[in-house]
Formats: structure tokens, C-alpha cells, sequence
């Protein structure tokens, strides 16, 4: 059940609304609204709204609309909002302004899997902006199977990604592995990116919900997460307060280790009919092969992926992490220009013009 807050609805009204819903659900969650598009809304699950809720609902002053939703996700859903969601990046910390989903043309995210040195990021930062990627990817914090492997630069990372982001021009994602690093990776991020590993971890999707700046978070599909699962995770999200969100298919866990994962391109046109929010596809992770990330590349594309994010490195056999899945910037140009101009044939344009 969808409730949409009237525009003009005074703090009592708002009072009496927010004490009926907290009543309706017995106060088990903090209520929270959430602004789309322009609207202010607030989301139950329709089974706890009986017919008695639903009268004390329609008389409440506040209330402008009820919409009851049948799916287990609400603001996240289509049905709620047919129009696809555009996601804008890069506004905060004075990156360049990028934007996802909606009409926008398919966005190129690219970096390193790990943040190694100034050196190292600086020179990538510049090499994928050349190649015609639009956001810079870097880990600072990384959730490695393995406490012995390479963990990350932390803060430090951050500093780095900052002066990329300076240098460059760059928006900027990276990944936040714990609730309480929320605020602080928000101060240099300008995508917060949760891993796959941590689809599910509530507080976290709470964290990123209410953090303060209400920066775009880049949700990765679960190991194993079912699309119902996944948009239950972005609706924690967006339920908490943060309407932006940009799902990322990383491919999900099978039985052949041949790839890394198993790439799930029918979940891009699934996802489009059930979520307004934009898709992008990380072939990297998905494949764990970088000679089988170009094919991908443009097969998310073709699949109508709202954009790509991918690991590139100077010089993938020495890289820390992720080396056998990473490309080097001269096969990421290629990726970019093939994807951009199949984007364009797809949309029936005989434009052919370079992305600014
Ligand atoms: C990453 O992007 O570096 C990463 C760890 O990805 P995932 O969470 O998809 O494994
Ligand atoms: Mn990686």
C-alpha cells in the first residue's frame, strides 16, 4: 500500500497520519518517507492494512492517494511508477554530472577492482576517462573471501579517489562495506556501492537509506538473490529515504567453475517490466574471464542495460585483485565505442556523435 502525503498537509495532519500508520503496523519499523518524483510517499505491506485501516486511512487529511500493491516491493515497483527512473550522479562533489536510466544514453563505470597506489589510481583515472568511461570505479574497502588477500587502502583509498574525481573530472563509486562507514565513504563517493556479499545486510541498506546526502547506491544482486530478494533489498533502501538506486546484475552463483559466475541477461528486460529503477551489468565479476568481457559488454547493452561497470587495469597480471577478469584501457575503448553505437542503432538514431 502506497500512501501518497499531500503537498499541503499541515504538521498535525502529518502527526495524525504518522501515529495511524505506526498503530497499523504496531510500531515495528521507524516511518520514514521517501520523495519520487516529486511526490512524498510512504510505503506498508498491503496485507497489514485491513478494511478498518483502510477507512482510517482514506479520512486521514494528509493522505492524498492509496495505492494498494499486490507485489511484496512497492515504491520500487513499476506499477507504482511506469516511468523509468533517471539517476543523477557527480552533483555533489563537484564531478561531472551523469546520468543513469531513464532516456539517458548507457553509462560506462570502469577502474580498478582495487585501489593499489596513488600511482596506480591517478594513471587508470585518466586512461578510462580517454577510453570514454564516464565514472570511475575503485575499491578502497574490499571484501576479499580470504583475510590473507589484499583488503583495500581504506581511507586512504578514499583521499585518492577524491583527487581522481579532482584531476579527471570523474563522478566517483566505491564500495561501503559497514553501516557505520556510510557517512564517512559519502564525504568522497559519489555512488555508494554495495557488494554482493552484502545484498541482505539490513542495517547497511538502512545506513544507505537515511544517510544524509542521499547519494545514488549502486546495489549488487546477492551471490544467490532471487529479483524478488534483490528488489527487497533496494526497497530498504529507498523505504528508508533514498530514492536512488541503480541495480547491478554481477552475475549469479551455478555448479561450473568454468566461469566465475553465470551472467543473467533475461534479469536486464525482467527488471525493466517489474522496477522503474535503472540495470547495469557487471560483465567482470560475471565472467571472471576478461576475454569474455567484450561479448558481454555488448550483450548487456543489446539486453537494454542502462550501462556497464567494468575492471580495468594497466597491467592486469600484476593487479591485487581481480587481475584475470580485468581489461587494460585499450580494450575498453573498444568496448565503449561498440556499445555506443549498437546503443544508438538500438534507438533507431543515425547519430553517431561521441558521448561528451
Ligand atoms: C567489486 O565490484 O569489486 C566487487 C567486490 O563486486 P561483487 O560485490 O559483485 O563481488
Ligand atoms: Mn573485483
Amino acid at each position: 500500500m502506497i500512501i501518497t502525503i499531500h503537498t499541503g498537509a499541515t504538521s498535525e495532519e502529518r502527526a495524525q497520519l504518522m501515529t495511524l500508520i505506526c498503530r497499523i503496523t504496531g510500531s515495528q519499523r521507524p516511518i520514514t518517507t521517501t520523495h519520487i518524483a516529486g511526490q512524498e510517499v510512504i510505503a506498508l505491506d498491503t496485507n497489514q492494512v485491513d478494511g478498518l485501516a483502510l477507512t482510517a486511512l482514506q479520512q486521514q487529511q494528509a493522505v492524498e492517494r492509496l495505492l494498494p500493491l499486490k507485489t511484496s516491493y512497492q515504491l520500487v515497483s513499476r506499477v507504482f511508477k511506469a516511468e523509468s527512473s533517471a539517476i543523477v550522479i557527480g552533483e555533489t562533489h563537484g564531478g561531472s554530472r551523469v546520468v543513469i536510466g531513464g532516456e539517458a544514453d548507457p553509462v560506462i563505470m570502469s577502474g580498478p577492482c582495487a585501489i593499489e597506489s596513488r600511482e596506480q589510481l591517478l594513471s587508470t583515472a585518466h586512461a578510462v576517462k580517454g577510453a570514454g568511461a564516464r565514472v570511475l570505479r575503485g575499491g578502497a574497502f574490499k571484501p576479499r573471501t580470504s583475510p590473507y588477500q589484499f583488503q583495500g587502502l581504506g581511507v586512504e583509498g578514499l583521499h585518492l579517489l577524491a583527487e581522481a574525481r579532482e584531476e579527471t573530472g570523474l563522478p566517483v563509486v566505491t564500495e561501503v562495506m559497514e553501516p557505520a562507514m556510510v557517512e564517512t565513504i559519502a564525504e568522497y563517493a559519489d555512488i555508494l556501492q554495495i557488494g554482493a556479499r552484502n545484498m541482505q545486510n539490513f542495517p547497511l541498506l538502512l545506513a544507505a537509506g537515511r544517510h544524509s546526502q542521499k547519494l545514488p547506491v549502486l546495489l549488487k544482486r546477492g551471490l544467490s538473490a532471487t529479483i524478488d530478494e534483490w528488489l527487497l533489498a533496494a526497497e530498504y533502501i529507498v523505504a528508508a529515504g533514498n530514492p536512488n538506486v541503480i541495480l547491478c546484475e554481477r552475475g549469479i552463483r551455478s555448479y561450473d567453475p568454468q566461469t566465475r559466475n553465470v551472467l543473467d541477461l533475461s534479469c536486464i528486460p525482467l527488471l525493466h517490466e517489474l522496477t522503474h529503477l535503472p540495470v547495469i551489468v557487471d560483465p567482470s565479476h560475471a565472467t571472471g574471464r576478461r576475454e569474455l568481457v567484450p561479448v558481454m559488454s555488448r550483450a548487456a547493452i543489446a539486453a537494454e542495460a542502462e550501462g556497464l561497470i567494468i575492471e580495468t587495469h594497466l597491467d592486469p597480471n600484476t593487479a591485487l585483485c581481480d587481475g584475470r577478469q580485468s581489461i587494460t584501457p585499450e580494450q575498453l575503448a573498444k568496448i565503449v565505442e561498440e556499445t555506443r553505437m549498437l546503443a544508438h542503432m538500438m534507438r533507431g538514431s543515425t547519430i553517431l556523435a561521441p558521448v561528451a
